[in-house]
């Protein structure tokens, strides 16, 4: 099993370290994805590659396999929430509504979706 990269007091760390309980739904050596606490759709999950990278941009940047593999994996569970339909969302900075700063994927579907989004 190879290592992970952590960054102190992190959420998303700490689940993907198993300290703070999560439901997961789907995983992998180098992703974890999980349900959302306060979920704004039917189907609303995290999905999070066990490094610790701040944002989608520098994930892309120091890991372009592992940014693959997180649209991968969140493709992978929309198929199995049978979505015919989802929202990948990465809100990057915190002016975009990003407040944990771990790079994480919004998969959300199971509802119609506006457009420009809020
Ligand atoms: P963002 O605002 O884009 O950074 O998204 C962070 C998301 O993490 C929010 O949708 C929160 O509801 C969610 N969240 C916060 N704490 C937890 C947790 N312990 N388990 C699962 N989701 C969480």
């Amino acid at each position: 099993m190879r290592g992970v990269t952590v960054s102190p007091n992190c959420l998303f760390c700490r689940i993907v370290g198993g300290d703070v309980p999560a439901e997961i739904v789907h995983e992998s050596e180098r992703v974890l994805a999980f349900r959302d606490v306060s979920p704004q759709a039917p189907t609303h999950v995290l999905v999070v590659p066990r490094d610790h990278h701040a944002d989608v941009a520098e994930l892309a940047a120091a890991d372009p396999d592992g940014m693959v593999e997180l649209v991968r994996a969140a493709a992978a569970v929309a198929g199995d929430a049978g979505l015919d339909a989802y929202r990948l969302v990465f809100n990057t900075g915190a002016r975009a509504g990003q407040s944990v700063f771990h790079v994480h994927g919004h998969v959300l579907g199971g509802r119609d979706m506006r457009w420009p989004p809020g």
